[in-house]
């Protein structure tokens, strides 16, 4: 009998965004619980998180190394399977390595690190510790976003010409860093949130979307990113161009200053044959384009998309016109991120069902992304390489 996969979790905190997210993801289809955390850079916020999820105060730690010490002296069947990491992107690579060198498992937010350095000796360490390493790109995780991949993999459009991505948000359009405003703070601080600010914290996903989506690779960027906000050190605003491998080409956008967008994250996918479309604030939906014909609206959750696309029939829960959303993609990664623990404890080989999810190399591959959009700005928009 399979039992539960015990969580952990570092950040999170009172008032903090994500981590509450991942709880509630993590925890959506019952085979995962939460049971240990160091939950704020607080220790006294740690213990108010633990108490109000109502964990045993001895697993509530003041900071993630007294978590890994006492987590590993417990016998096997009581520590953690695995800790999610949900602080700001500084922390990402020490505590990711502090886990996987304990031999725990790990559920890492994305930018995976603050350098291409650091990403390729975490790459490095979890090859040599065999552990298994999630990355929370949450956008590949829907239904409609594997189909849309399946559909690029089976040829529906042929070659891929061209690839438009766009995320915009407007929320940093104010300076409301300057007013303390918690994920503000930290996001255009070059020292906790890396290299780049928009593109490093969104640019990432809309760059990782396109290449799933496509299977292609994003090997040269011509990039022009903008500090709108005075004395804001990162970028809150970006505009680039990019070469993919096969001769395809595309235009990525992302911003945090474009009053009036939320979450508008959105690709276009043109091929010689057909194009796709897919919104993030309409996910259940897929647009796709033949010459000649009427528009196609593959909706999620109906018989044709499972024939179609095993994956978006194993990410969908409930009957097609009940909307399903983030928290889903979310427990999408985490479902098969736990079915690849326990086929790895049960010593047999994870399906390609259960390793659909983002890891290690997505990791690399966003951060050697911002290292180039930052370099290629900096060199007035000249084309880098990745
Ligand atoms: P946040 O500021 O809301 O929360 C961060 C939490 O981490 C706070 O509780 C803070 O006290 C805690 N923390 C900081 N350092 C710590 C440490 N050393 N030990 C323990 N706790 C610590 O930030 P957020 O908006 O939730 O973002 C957190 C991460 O999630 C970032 O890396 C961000 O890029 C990522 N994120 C990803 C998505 C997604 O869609 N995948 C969405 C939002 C944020």
């Amino acid at each position: 009998m399979e039992t539960k996969l015990r969580m952990g979790m570092v950040g999170g905190g009172p008032g903090a965004f994500i981590g509450e997210v991942h709880r509630k993801a993590a925890r959506m289809d019952g085979g995962i619980e939460i049971v240990a955390g160091a939950f704020d850079i607080d220790p006294k916020k740690s213990r108010q998180m633990g108490a109000a999820l109502c964990l045993d105060p001895q697993r509530v730690y003041a900071d993630f190394n007294a978590m890994i010490e006492t987590e590993r002296a417990l016998p096997e069947n009581e520590r953690i399977d695995f800790v999610s990491i949900c602080t700001p992107n500084n922390w990402h690579f020490p505590i990711a390595k502090a886990f996987l060198e304990a031999g725990i498992h790990v559920m890492c937010e994305k930018p995976m690190t603050l350098t291409v350095a650091e990403a390729l000796e975490l790459k490095q360490l979890v090859q040599k510790t065999r552990k298994v390493f999630g990355l929370m790109h949450t956008y590949t995780a829907y239904p409609m976003v594997k189909l849309a991949r399946d559909m690029v993999r089976q040829g529906d459009l042929g070659a891929i010409r061209k690839v438009i991505v766009q995320y915009p948000q407007g929320w940093l359009a104010r300076a409301i860093e300057k007013d303390g405003q918690q994920q503000a703070s930290w996001r255009t601080d070059p020292r906790q949130s890396g290299a780049a600010g928009c593109m490093g914290d969104i640019g990432t996903h809309a760059a990782n979307l396109a290449e799933y989506v496509t299977g292609l690779t994003i090997k040269e960027v011509a990039a022009d990113l903008t500090a709108f906000i005075k004395g804001r050190k990162l970028d809150d605003d970006g505009s680039c161009l990019l070469r993919f491998n096969k001769g395809a080409k595309g235009v990525l956008h992302a911003s945090q200053v474009s009053i009036g967008q939320e979450n508008n994250l959105a690709i276009w996918v043109h091929g010689e044959n057909a194009s796709l479309e897919w919104h993030q604030e309409h996910p259940n939906h897929l647009t796709v384009d033949t010459i000649n014909a009427p528009t196609q609206i593959w909706k999620r959750g109906n018989e044709y998309v499972g024939k179609k696309s095993p994956a978006a029939a194993r990410s969908t829960r409930i009957p097609a016109g009940h909307p399903e959303g983030f928290l889903e993609a979310f427990a999408n990664n985490y479902c098969n991120f736990a079915d690849t623990i326990r086929a790895k404890a049960n010593k047999e080989k994870a399906s390609e069902l259960a390793t659909d999810f983002p890891g290690v190399n997505e990791g690399v591959a966003g951060m050697k992304f911002i290292d180039a959009v930052v370099k290629s700005s900096k060199a007035n928009a000249a084309w880098t390489k990745i």
